[in-house]
């Protein structure tokens, strides 16, 4: 008999499954890397456009079967991959790279998108470097044309599959028969990686990055994987599985309580109400309001439409993204980041200087002046979409009173502007701020007095508070939202807005941190906006809470030492 394997990885999806492996292997590509004569290069070409179209029909194909299986939000990566496969600078730079360099055409398309591909996945955002395999995707299905290959590569799935690949993209999920999966484990990918939205969306456990996978499983053999922890054991033992089983079916009842609350609104126990919200990503995330009943969008990062492109994305594509996700909000707010981009998330057609900290750098608010066209083109696009729902608007990384002023008043200026060209707008949009430096928390009277809204990115603001890089996992031990210190911000932020009578909300991962959650209800947040499925627990945690205790509770933690004190209070 086998003997039991355990690893750690990501956990990237929760849920507990048991299951036989199947393992993926992707396709080879073949790729000629010898110069052409010129002779060829006609020929070349055309073998492009042919290679496009026979890709463009695929896709076609998949966008109108995944919006038969799975719906709209995901059956619109693949009409993103369609503007990119015809977009014009690729096919110039490709040309180019034929015509001048004598590459083959399998060449030319590889050399150029594996340079965008670098680019994007040399970004320290995992978000945005996940963006990357958008491309990786199109540039594996023009090769595969190109060399004449089918593009079903993914077979048939036996029933009861945990499958294993080094990574999936959309087109190979696409082809799943999703009824017979049971729960991806991968090499690579992360947690905002398409698969993993799929999967938390399906609610199918996922557990990804556990390296060097393929030298231990092996198709058919026995696996359990417990997504929520980021575990993979490879023939487990009975008493594994009896242990694993037992943690199941508590989870079951555990989920199907959360269930009956879908619809109930959090309130304390002496009948306060806090509004839970969703934060969310992409047009795809959407669906995650429906399933865990979330009363609106606190966050919408728009950060992704930018990067999935080769360059910004036009007035009209912004407009058409933003109008989806407020009609499928039907009237509930949806509140806009404005773009969030530079610093450490730079866009591949802007030019970026490069930086010595780039978290201190030339980012959020502060580029909108010098690239003026792409700040309005976003704000006419939030401006329209405004009309067909409740559309708000913040502006990330605020310090002072005079840049939320310049962004109020070229609102103003926009909506105007439309309104004389005849275009329906709500010209009372509201513009919030993000409270994610220590100044703006520090200056939040003063703010309050001009913003329509604030919204606490506990993420940034803990970062810049306790002067540690969120992304430095050396010193990741000392980040903790609960340090008093951040607290203290918070509490000044939620105080000025409640004596200004604006609302406050609060966006950053703490909002899913359920043994946070008793100070944030004390703190007398109007609105938590929560990441994936953290929702429910969040809601069942405020059920069993009172206010007034809470508050008290909020003055107790913010004298404390530190937040491992925080921490030992709340568990009390
Ligand atoms: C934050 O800083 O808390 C936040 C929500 O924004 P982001 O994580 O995108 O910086
Ligand atoms: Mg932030």
């Amino acid at each position: 008999m086998d003997m039991q394997k355990e690893f750690e990885g990501l956990a990237a999806s929760p849920g507990i499954a048991f299951g036989h492996a199947w393992v993926f292997e992707a396709p080879s590509l073949e790729i000629n890397h010898n110069p052409i004569e010129s002779s060829q290069i006609e020929e070349q070409k055309q073998a492009l456009h042919e290679a496009q179209k026979k890709v463009d029909s695929y896709l076609k194909e998949i966008y109108q079967s995944v919006l038969k299986k799975q719906g709209e939000e995901e059956a619109e990566i693949f009409e993103g991959h369609m503007e990119l496969l015809w977009d014009e600078d690729l096919i110039e730079e490709v040309h180019s790279l034929i015509e001048d360099e004598k590459q083959s055409a399998e060449a030319a398309i590889f050399n150029y998108l594996n340079e965008v591909i670098d680019d994007m996945s040399s970004l320290e955002d995992a978000y945005m470097r996940e963006r990357a395999a958008e491309f990786k995707d199109l540039q594996k299905n023009i090769i595969l044309a190109l060399n004449g290959k089918p593009f079903n590569v993914m077979g048939d799935v036996p029933e009861a599959s945990i499958l294993f690949a080094e990574d999936l993209t959309p087109t190979d999920t696409a082809q799943l028969d999703l009824g017979k999966v049971r729960g991806f484990v991968l090499e690579k990918g992360g947690a905002t990686s398409h698969v993993a939205i799929l999967a938390r969306n399906l609610e199918l456990p996922a557990v990804m990055g556990i390296n060097k996978l393929f030298d231990y499983i092996e198709n058919e053999q026995n696996v359990l994987i417990d997504g929520g922890e980021g575990r993979l054991v490879i023939e487990p033992s009975e008493k594994v599985v009896q242990a694993y089983k037992d943690k199941l079916n508590q989870q079951i009842e555990k989920k199907a309580y959360h269930d009956t609350l879908r619809k109930e609104k959090a309130m304390t126990t002496d009948n306060e109400h806090i509004a839970l919200f969703s934060n969310i990503g992409s047009t795809e995330d959407t669906g995650l309001i429906d399933k865990f009943g979330s009363e609106g969008i606190g966050l919408f990062r728009s950060e992704f439409l930018f990067m999935e492109s080769t360059r910004a994305p036009s007035e009209q594509a912004q407009y058409n993204a933003y109008r989806h996700v407020v009609q499928h909000l039907d009237g509930k707010p949806v509140i806009l980041r404005l773009l969030d981009i530079g610093g450490d998330k730079p866009l591949s057609y802007m030019n970026f200087p490069k930086e010595e900290n780039p978290f201190l750098g030339w980012r959020g608010i502060r580029i909108y002046k010098e690239n003026y066209e792409l700040f309005i083109t976003q704000i006419r696009a939030a401006l329209r979409a405004s009309a067909h729902g409740d559309l708000r608007i913040m502006i990330p990384m605020i310090i002072n009173v005079d840049e939320l002023k310049w962004v109020k008043d070229e609102v103003e200026k926009q909506a105007e502007s439309l309104k004389a060209e005849g275009i329906d707008v709500n010209s009372d949009m509201q513009v919030g701020v993000m409270i994610e430096t220590p100044a703006a928390a520090l200056i939040a009277n003063q703010l309050a007095k001009v913003a329509d809204f604030f919204s606490i990115g506990t993420n940034d603001l803990t970062q810049y508070t306790l002067a540690i890089d969120r992304g430095n996992t050396k010193i990741s031990s000392l980040y903790d939202s609960l340090h008093p210190a951040v607290l203290h911000l918070m509490k000044m932020t939620c105080d000025a807005a409640q004596k200004h009578n604006i609302e406050v909300g609060l966006c950053g991962e703490l909002g899913g941190d359920v043994s946070a959650t008793p100070l944030l209800v004390g703190l007398g947040f109007d609105e938590i906006s929560i990441s994936g499925s953290l929702l429910p627990a969040v809601k069942a945690k405020i059920l069993t809470l009172n206010k007034q205790e809470c508050t008290h509770l909020v003055e107790q933690a913010i004298t404390l030492d530190n937040a491992d004190q925080v921490r030992k209070l709340m568990a009390k």
